[in-house]
């Protein structure tokens, strides 16, 4: 690796238990879990592996605290204004966030710093304004009817977040929930629950009440399944694979729990030939690169139109090989490692289908050092659409390269695929934009720039990619329930 490790100071770890009902428990069973530093293979500590019992507990304290307790008598603008001391207290801790994010993930200090926590203190003050501007509406109907409708928070929501992008998964799932005036039961990712349950413990320093925010680690088909299953949950807010959302389904169908879905992607990226070709390959590279590649809105299907093919392959390989990989606690770092051994085999054997299918290694292709689960960026040209590098969501550094010639044959092919997460089309033609924005099925799609995302903007999937939608006002609705009143004025 390139930085010294001796400069590099490791972040404390301080929280690795249970939090429920204010209160740190180790898990009823006494069992742990490791969680392990990506960059070294070791462990970084033990933490709570919560199961049903704790789950149970979990969701009694949730109920507590949105049944009868503090959370549903205090008035909406009090409710944004613990928010808001949250995201205060956050701000202070901000680089050791960032510190444990790393160590934690294995993603960049730097991008955890500049990239991850301002978009997490952005989701909790966006909803923490949102709070006391919930309302319903007031409607004329046939007869001497008073009609209105009140906006209520849906109850209990259970959480389940991925481990690509911790604690803004958190600030995501918190946000809305909190605003609207729900309790949570959240279960983080088994590989990365270290920032999340920090988190817990500042938004009891923020004065958030004891059993409004409760976190139970542990793993999905225990800890996870049970949440799903649990009666005394409303709502399962669930980000991670189409499998697991097929299994959380099913599990949810017996209390017919309101469902939320972000799921995985493989997104078309359009690369026209009449585009400025060194921000094409710029907003390519960063769309695919970024968070090592562990990105569900990844552009990882990148079509370049025939006549800028060779141009365009030139400057992202270029980009690609001089991408600095390295100890993510390094300042310098661009590319950590993959966030396990799981996730690193499994990208290792796509760079060898890639190889076996036919496609042209141009960048890449192999892991970097010996120690940590880094993959090289690489970059595959001369994909065709049958390859399994060009249908399946690989999850880490690989990007393909097709190419098109032909308009609608090409909007036919970026949309054969059963995701519908985001897409990205790179043009001077302001025309081909917008019709590509029309007739692209996606939930998100970037003109002329890749990854931008706000608070304020719903993101989610089309097809297999999702169900509703996060962010915005949208992302803060699926967290209510309508009521409608009608009031005799005879
Ligand atoms: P990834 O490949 O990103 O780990 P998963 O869908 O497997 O995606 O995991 C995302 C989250 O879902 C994690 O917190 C994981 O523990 C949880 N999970 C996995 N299986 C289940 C399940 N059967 N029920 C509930 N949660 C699950």
């Amino acid at each position: 690796m390139a930085t010294a490790e001796s400069t590099i100071k490791l972040p404390k770890v301080k929280h690795t238990e249970c939090f429920i009902d204010g209160k740190w428990r180790p898990a009823a069973s006494g069992k742990t879990f490791e969680t392990i530093n990506p960059a070294t293979e070791e462990v970084i500590c033990e933490v709570a592996e919560g199961d049903k019992p704790d789950i149970d507990a979990a969701v009694k304290a949730a109920r507590k605290a949105f049944d009868g307790g503090p959370w549903s008598k205090m008035d909406a603008r009090d409710r944004g204004k613990l928010m808001f001391r949250l995201a205060d207290l956050i701000e202070e801790e901000i680089d050791e966030f960032a510190a444990l994010e790393s160590l934690d993930n294995g993603k960049p200090i730097n991008e955890a710093r500049k990239g991850d926590l301002p978009l997490v203190l952005d989701c909790l003050r966006y909803y923490a304004g949102y709070a006391d501007k919930i309302h319903g509406s007031t409607i004329p109907i046939r007869g001497n009817y008073f009609t209105y409708t009140r906006r209520e928070p849906v109850g209990v929501a259970g959480q389940i977040i991925p481990w690509n992008f911790p604690m803004l998964m958190v600030a995501w799932k918190w946000g809305p929930a909190l605003a609207s005036g729900c309790t949570i039961v959240m279960k983080p990712a088994e590989q990365t629950p270290l920032t999340c349950l920090r988190l817990a413990q500042l938004a009891q320093e923020a004065g958030i009440p004891d059993g409004v925010i409760n976190v139970v680690p542990g793993f999905g088909p225990t800890a996870g399944a049970s949440l799903v299953k649990h009666p005394g949950v409303d709502k399962i807010a669930f980000t991670g694979e189409h499998r697991t959302a097929q299994i959380i389904m099913r599990d949810a169908s017996e209390t017919l729990k309101r469902l939320t879905f972000e799921l995985g992607g493989k997104s078309p990226n359009v690369v026209m030939a009449d585009a400025d070709l060194d921000k094409a390959a710029a907003g390519a590279y960063i769309g695919l690169f970024l968070n090592q590649g562990q990105c569900c809105c990844a552009g990882s299907r990148v079509f370049v139109q025939k006549a800028a093919h060779a141009e365009f392959v030139d400057k992202v390989r270029k980009l690609a090989q001089k991408r600095r990989l390295g100890n993510p606690l390094s300042p310098d770092t661009e590319q950590g490692p993959q966030v396990d051994k799981a996730q690193f085999d499994k990208i290792m054997s796509y760079i060898e289908k890639g190889n076996a299918e036919g496609a042209k290694c141009v960048a890449g292709g192999d892991r970097f050092g010996d120690r940590g689960y880094f993959v090289q960026p690489t970059v595959f040209d001369g994909v065709t659409d049958s390859m399994s590098i060009a249908q399946d969501e690989i999850f880490g550094p690989v990007m393909s390269i097709l190419t098109f010639d032909d308009w609608e044959d090409l909007l036919a092919r970026a949309n054969n695929t059963f995701y519908g997460l985001a897409a990205a089309i790179w043009t001077k033609n302001i025309s081909r934009a917008h019709e590509f924005a029309k007739r692209v099925r996606a939930g998100t799609v970037w003109v002329n720039c890749y990854d931008v995302f706000d608070a304020g903007a719903p993101f989610g999937g089309f097809k297999m990619s999702g169900q509703g939608r996060e962010l915005g006002e949208e992302g803060l609705k699926a967290y209510t329930e309508s009521k409608t009143v009608t009031v005799s004025l005879d």
